[in-house]
């Protein structure tokens, strides 16, 4: 599977903006945001002024890592969205936000996005009763999502739960802590995306 191998920090710095990439650390004074917060790079203290196409690349380049998707499938997501009904920008981040990986990320039940991604590859997770190990599965309302039995006793998802207070579970996901039991109750609306996002600058960056 592709994925971002690079120095995830940079992404953050690069964007000015906390991305949230690496669990814990992100909310601690290690966080490379708070300790050099500037754009990596020999003129990363230099001002950039970016053009209307820069602004609405940098927007896509944020969601995208923020989710961890790479461009040929977020441009399908992006096609997806425009053919649905509703608002383009919204249905995309609809779509992003209800992958599976996210789910769990979002539940608590990994510290980071990258971490709900590997623990959904290795099988750590059920779906309404099955083995799901697809990361981009689309979570709908009524889903059911657990931890295995014998995954329960991992020290990476009973750690994430620990901290799970810090992030605040979003109104459309029920955890029930206790049982490593999530539950879709409906689908995500624009406010429980709370990350700093335009989407309109996206559609406008496809669109032009
Ligand atoms: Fe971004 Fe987290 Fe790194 Fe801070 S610690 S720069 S929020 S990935």
């Amino acid at each position: 599977m592709a994925r971002y191998t690079e120095a995830v920090c940079r992404y953050c710095r690069r964007d000015n903006t906390k991305l949230f990439l690496k669990g814990e650390r992100c909310y601690t004074d290690k966080c490379a945001i708070e300790r050099r917060g500037y754009p990596p790079g020999q003129h990363g203290h230099l001002r950039r002024k970016f053009s209307d196409y820069g602004t609405q690349l940098r927007e896509k380049q944020k969601v995208k890592r923020i989710y961890g998707v790479l461009e040929k499938q977020f441009r399908i997501y992006f096609q997806t969205a425009f053919r649905k009904k509703g608002i383009t920008g919204e249905n995309l981040l609809f779509l992003l936000e209800s992958r599976l990986d996210n789910v769990v990320y979002r539940l608590g039940l990994a510290s980071s996005r990258a971490e709900a991604r590997q623990l959904v590859r290795h099988r750590h997770f059920m779906v309404n009763g099955r083995v799901v190990n697809i990361p981009s599965y689309q979570v709908r309302p009524g889903d059911r999502i657990e931890v295995r039995e014998k995954s329960r006793k991992m020290a990476r998802i009973a750690e994430a739960l620990e901290t799970v207070d810090r992030r605040s579970v979003p109104s459309w996901l029920e955890l029930d802590k206790d049982h490593f039991l999530g539950h879709a109750k409906s689908s995500p609306t624009r406010e429980d995306i709370s990350m700093n996002i335009d989407e309109d600058l996206i559609v406008a960056f496809y669109t032009r």
